[in-house]
């Protein structure tokens, strides 16, 4: 969601003629655009901003803005702590930075905006034409939670659920296609939380997909991140008629143990989280589920992270992420004892090695295969080609005549644990 917030401040400020440069001593300004999810996030800033003040010893000072969760958790501290930031902005207030930027200028003071806007925020934004034109964008339809998991952040900095307007959301789509968009990412903290109301109709993530689905020029849908409670059979049901859904789902089950979601306050348990997997895969067998584990949580005992692997090989997870627990301040799980840190590496270690066995085996699945894959890139100073398959499998593929932006198969002849290798098929007995 940051890289979408991040691309969108810039389609702000592009209307005072700021412009993105990657040479870091030509700024005038530096943004921060800061996530507060994992350990230590508050550090990065002032190490980050302790790198500017260095480079920028002998030179003007450019204006130094924080903006983000890390922003809104700790606006007040930050600006006392270190005197360089200019200003910090929430993530649910950013649409006024253009404002604050010239109030700074004329007033020459420091800025602290964290109140949660986010519904002017979307209004304002929907003025500013999003310019991404990335073959795979995001696109935010939701934001907040209202699912006070007890060890997650997100409800203090995002704020409570909101839904964006259903045709806001499609027009913005529409705009991304139109500038060369094939792969629409639809973001939300709850993203199938997703439900905007409007005169009788009830709009939910399953009606967006079905809608962006029906348009000609894209070509893959996909969604994240999704709480397990909220997969309606609506929603279940798109995998069955939605050719453009991409049949990758991330479903965070965080822990395989009854007892630890129960102190996770996370309002689910492993068997309902099975019968969803279960119902997905019977009506399309191409699904594969992707998963965040925390290990370590506190009273995690090993009877607990033994339930936790034997369900990863029941279901045989790809492309999954799991951490130890760290304790976020201000949630009620940054209360409790924390568990031994060796014992916690130890079973952050086997469940990484139970992860990147499966993520072999479905990569070897496919030595041979043809795949289809979406094409994003070519890599930088190479003749070779960047795109992922349907399960967002990075491939590094040669090609003489592939276009980005198109769909083409892939005949894999290696992989290792993040990517696949192959070549371009044109048609079934030929190379490209
Ligand atoms: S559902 Fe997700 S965003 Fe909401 S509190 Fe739980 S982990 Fe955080």
């Amino acid at each position: 969601m940051n890289e979408y917030d991040s691309n969108r401040i810039l389609d702000l400020l592009s209307n005072i003629g700021f412009e993105k440069t990657t040479i870091k001593k030509n700024a005038d300004c530096f943004i921060l655009n800061t996530c507060h999810i994992r350990e230590k996030a508050t550090e990065k800033v002032y190490d980050e901003i302790g790198r500017v003040k260095k480079d920028f010893k002998n030179l003007k000072k450019p204006l130094v803005i924080v903006s983000g969760c890390v922003a809104q958790a700790e606006s007040d501290e930050m600006l006392k702590r270190e005197p360089y930031i200019d200003m910090a902005i929430g993530p649910q207030s950013y649409h006024n930075i253009v404002d604050l930027i010239l109030k700074h200028k004329r007033k020459k003071e420091k800025i602290n905006n964290t109140e949660f806007d986010v519904v002017r925020k979307f209004d304002q934004l929907e003025k500013v034409l999003n310019k991404q034109n990335k073959i795979s964008s995001y696109l935010t339809i939701q934001e907040g939670c209202d699912k006070f998991c007890h060890f997650c952040v997100v409800p203090y900095t995002r704020g409570p659920e909101y839904s964006r307007p259903f045709k806001q959301i499609i027009n913005e789509a529409r705009n991304l296609v139109n500038n060369g968009v094939k792969e629409i990412i639809l973001l939300g903290q709850n993203v199938n939380a997703y439900n905007f109301k409007e005169n009788n109709n009830n709009f939910t993530l399953s009606s967006l997909i079905r809608e962006l689905n029906g348009f000609e020029d894209l070509k893959r849908i996909r969604y994240i991140t999704s709480h397990p409670k909220d997969m309606s059979e609506d929603l279940i049901n798109c995998y069955k008629d939605c050719r453009k859904l991409m049949p990758l789902l991330h479903l965070p089950i965080q822990s395989g143990s009854n007892r630890i979601l129960k102190l996770m306050n996370r309002k689910h348990d492993t068997e309902y989280y099975l019968s969803i997997i279960k119902k997905l895969k019977n009506i399309n067998n191409e699904i594969k589920i992707s998963s965040d584990f925390i290990v370590g949580y506190p009273g995690e005992n090993e009877e607990d992270f033994s339930d936790t692997i034997n369900l990863i090989k029941n279901v045989g997870f790809v492309n999954s992420y799991s951490f130890i627990f760290s304790p976020r301040p201000g949630t009620p799980a940054s209360q409790k004892k924390l568990n031994n840190i060796k014992i916690n590496e130890r079973r952050l270690k086997k469940m990484q090695d139970v992860l990147e066995n499966l993520q072999l085996d479905n990569n070897k699945k496919l030595l041979n295969q043809c795949c289809e894959i979406l094409v994003e890139n070519k890599l930088q100073n190479q003749e070779k080609y960047f795109g992922r398959t349907k399960d967002m499998t990075p491939v590094i593929f040669d090609s003489e005549t592939c276009k980005i932006g198109e769909i083409i198969n892939v005949k894999i002849n290696s992989y290792n644990l993040k990517n696949l290798f192959g070549f371009h098929i044109v048609n079934k007995n030929k190379a490209a």
